[in-house]
């Protein structure tokens, strides 16, 4: 079966903006194109290029960036009621910021036209085609983003249908079918595209959907399945209310289930990575759990679970961690069996078979302390386990190259403190003692000569 090419559309910048609390600076935003581009998106909305001289700033100098592949698209929306698109001074905005790709959006709910618009049905018809032709009279890739578009077939689809069918005639070169709300589900949003995919089979359709039901990146799958072929969404899912489609999410989707191409599978393993950096600059701690990227998304806590992973990784890894650039944990708790502790040591540079550690009295410790409030996995600071009275300390160290977490517990916030100051510097002179031994390992061997 051939490959089905897939092509990818981030909104971080623009509609991922508006998720509360992210505020990206001009350098924020370039630094994101530049990553972005790497990872092989192919088109990075920018923002509305005429809103705030931050935007306009970052049209200048993204021109001026020497992308590898990605296209930037400047965002705007159709002219104004009563107004040629000829004389709109916003759409003269898209094409002075000389971005190659212009996104504009539309209104195809016809209660939205009515009531929002206030203007006719025609009139808006009017609106949708005559920006549409302007913009691609100009050179420009034309993408109509058709707004509540599932919202508006739902009420009225033939006057939805309508909408596009203007932006099609008009010379757009992709459809954007937008789940404003969204509230929909896959179900919907699968036999609705399929519906406008078959009544425009020349046109190339895209998806845009909000996680407002938690199925944004379920309905963007379905689009798929359904014959879109541009998906849209934001890094990490962020976005307005709650959230937008997590493009990293719907890439993996889309390459190791199902059989198309976005990024390609070398960039694919670039995808943790990607998402922790723009996770990081948009000043939001990356949620442990998230699919695929999080710290925990390949981490096993049970000992049965830990011991079949060693033979088996299938069996509790729905994908390779190394596929998307992640990587199995073993986490070690009272629920860890002797493998998982094994491999977790192995993993901190202890082989403790091979230094005869009585393994099961290892286990009885951490099940004593772990009874006492200690808990040895990666764990937020502000979550609360145990009495009041018990003081957790926990201490990150680092020696330059390698960083440790150690952990202190008791009713004395001083003791608590002194515990985990202990672990931390002996670990940190074992690592120590295992890099002496590293470099005179050799001039020993020497000397023996
Ligand atoms: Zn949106």
């Amino acid at each position: 079966m051939a490959t089905r090419r897939i092509t990818t559309f981030d909104t971080t910048l623009r509609d991922g903006e508006q998720c509360e609390g992210v505020n990206l600076s001009l350098g924020d935003k370039l630094a994101i194109v530049r990553r972005l581009d790497e990872f092989g998106i192919d088109i990075i909305e920018g923002g509305f290029p005429a809103s705030n001289p931050k935007d306009v700033a970052f049209f200048q100098e993204v021109a001026a960036m020497g992308l590898t592949h990605a296209r930037i698209a400047a965002f705007g929306s159709t002219c104004k009621k009563g107004v040629a698109a000829t004389d709109d001074l916003e759409l003269a905005d898209l094409l002075v910021c000389e971005a190659p790709v212009v996104t504009i959006v539309g209104k195809t709910w016809d209660a939205q036209v009515e009531r929002a618009l206030q203007t006719t049905l025609d009139e808006n018809l009017r609106m949708i085609a005559d920006s549409v032709a302007f913009l691609a009279a100009a050179g420009r890739q034309v993408v109509f983003d058709a707004e509540h578009f599932f919202d508006g077939y739902r009420a009225n689809p033939s006057y939805a249908l309508a909408c596009i069918g203007a932006a099609v005639n008009a010379g757009a070169a992709s459809i954007d079918l937008r789940e404003t709300n969204g509230g929909r589900l896959p179900f919907e949003v699968e036999e609705i595209t399929a519906a406008v995919v078959a009544a425009f089979p020349q046109a190339s359709f895209g998806i845009h959907c909000h996680n407002d039901s938690g199925c944004a990146v379920a309905n963007t799958l379905a689009a798929v399945r359904a014959g879109a072929t541009q998906v849209q969404g934001t890094v990490n899912g962020i976005g307005e209310r709650v959230g937008n489609t997590d493009l990293l999410t719907v890439i993996a989707d889309l390459e190791l289930k199902m059989g198309a191409e976005c990024v390609g599978a070398h960039n694919l393993a670039q995808l943790t990575s990607v998402a922790h950096y723009v996770a990081e600059l948009c000043n939001l701690s990356m949620p442990a759990h998230h699919p695929y990227t999080g710290a925990s998304a390949f981490a096993h806590k049970g000992g049965l679970h830990a011991s079949a992973i060693a033979r088996f990784p299938e069996a509790y890894e729905h994908v390779s961690p190394a596929a998307v650039g992640n990587g199995t944990r073993m986490l070690v708790s009272e629920l860890a069996g002797k493998a998982s502790l094994l491999q977790k040591a192995a993993s901190l540079g202890f082989d403790l078979e091979e230094t005869g550690a009585d393994v099961q009295a290892v286990l009885d410790d951490i099940k004593a302390r772990e009874a006492a409030g200690f808990t040895y996995e990666v764990r937020l600071l502000d979550e609360s386990q145990g009495t009041d009275a018990i003081t957790r300390v926990t201490i990150t160290t680092t020696d330059g190259t390698h960083t440790w977490g150690s952990v202190g517990v008791s009713e004395n916030v001083i003791e608590a403190s002194w515990n985990a100051l202990v672990d931390a510097l002996e670990y940190g002179l074992y690592l120590a003692a295992r890099w002496l031994e590293s470099v005179y390992r050799p001039f020993k061997r020497e000397q023996r000569l």
